[in-house]
């Protein structure tokens, strides 16, 4: 085992932690750099959609999950105005699980494997190291692109009495969207994605901007709502143009080698997905059966020809959400088509 190379791993997000188990499963040496530490918040609807799950399952995270209280949402209603969907059945249910939990069990889970991990250590030491992967999440949007993404999420107390029809209700304006979900411990997420042009500042304050617009049937919901303080978490500056890893000259896993627009609900499943694609190549470069070149190639080639396709949808489903087409006779039919609903759905993850 001491003959094998060790790999350090930039990063202990979902991706990081997740092919730090992975890699410790195979007997592969490593070490994650984490700038901050466990518990904490994220800014996340945290709502696991898609082939991800399989992948906690292979892993044997899945059921650790669910120990930590993960709770399934089996349904999904959008809203845009006056129009609403059906509500609709999942075509496979969601896991709903607070990042304040889910990050501190994989942390706890790659540790009891035998994982060393630096929690408020920030990797300085540049990209292109050789055994070096990076999972250091999303990388930020050059300050001169117009408009500029952000995004904003707190729980709901579980004392709030808060209605949804729906397991996830998704709250669309022109401006962005805002998701409702009920998560772990009887809390309820509530995590938007907003957009601003330069110069033209959101008025009011966060819980304002989750609360919805006046008249809403969000504000409705959550007018009297009370905030968990310490849970609220926002993020500025998300590039969500999609990119491909083989463009890209280090290894790079989840958030680092391309965002899915939120509104998938898929980000943390890619996180999972690349990660697990990772592992076999890695391993076998700590092995010496691979050279760092043929396995991060090899990473590359698996993330481009699992995501190019999903990504291109998902661009497609973000701008169909906050287009004005949304608005008026056209949006409410397309809410309502269930054949749209199932192309998007079955396209995005
Ligand atoms: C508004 C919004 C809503 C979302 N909703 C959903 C959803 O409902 N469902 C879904 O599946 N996805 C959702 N996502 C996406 C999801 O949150 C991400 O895809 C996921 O967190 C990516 O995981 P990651 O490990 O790549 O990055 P992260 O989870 O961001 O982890 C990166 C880690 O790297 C650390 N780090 C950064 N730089 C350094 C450094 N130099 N040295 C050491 N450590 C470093 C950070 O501290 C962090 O812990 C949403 C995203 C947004 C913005």
């Amino acid at each position: 085992m001491s003959l094998r190379k060790p790999i350090t791993i930039v990063g202990g997000g979902l991706a990081g932690l997740t092919l730090g188990v992975g890699l410790r499963q195979h007997g592969v040496l490593v070490t994650i750099f984490e700038a901050g530490n466990y518990p904490r918040h994220r800014v996340c609807g945290e709502f696991v959609s898609g082939n991800g799950q399989a992948v906690l399952a292979r892993l044997g995270l899945l059921a650790r999950f669910e120990q930590a209280g993960a709770i399934r949402a089996r349904t999904v209603m959008f809203v845009r105005g006056s129009n609403r969907s059906p509500v609709r059945q999942l075509a496979a249910p969601a896991l709903c699980l607070s990042r304040h939990a889910m990050d501190a069990l994989l942390a706890e889970s790659f540790q009891q494997l035998g994982g060393e991990l630096l929690v408020n250590t920030r990797w300085t030491a540049g990209e292109t190291r050789e055994g070096v992967v990076h999972a250091a999440g999303r990388r930020a949007q050059s300050a001169e692109i117009n408009p500029r993404w952000f995004g904003v999420k707190a729980h709901v107390s579980r004392s709030s009495s808060v209605n949804l029809e729906a397991d996830l209700e998704m709250h669309l304006s022109p401006n962005g969207y805002i998701g409702v979900n009920r998560i772990n411990g009887g809390e309820i997420n509530v995590c938007g994605l907003f957009r601003a042009r330069e110069g033209n500042r959101q008025p009011g304050s966060k819980p304002d901007w989750l609360r919805g617009e006046t008249g809403s049937l969000l504000r409705e919901r959550l007018g009297a709502a009370e905030f968990e303080s310490d849970s609220f978490c926002s993020v500025a500056g998300l590039q969500l143009k999609p990119q491909r890893a083989a463009a890209k000259k280090e290894c790079c896993i989840g958030d680092t080698l391309t965002m899915t627009p939120p509104a998938t609900g898929n980000g943390m499943s890619m996180a999972f997905e690349s990660a697990e694609m990772a592992v076999e190549p890695l391993a076998a470069y700590s092995q010496g059966k691979l050279n760092w070149t043929q396995a991060r190639q090899q990473i590359a080639r698996r993330c481009d020809a699992a995501f190019s396709r999903r990504l291109a949808w998902a661009r497609l489903l973000q701008w169909m959400m906050i287009s004005p087409a949304l608005q008026g006779r056209l949006g409410a039919m397309l809410l309502r088509s269930d054949w749209l609903w199932r192309l998007m759905f079955t396209r995005t993850r």
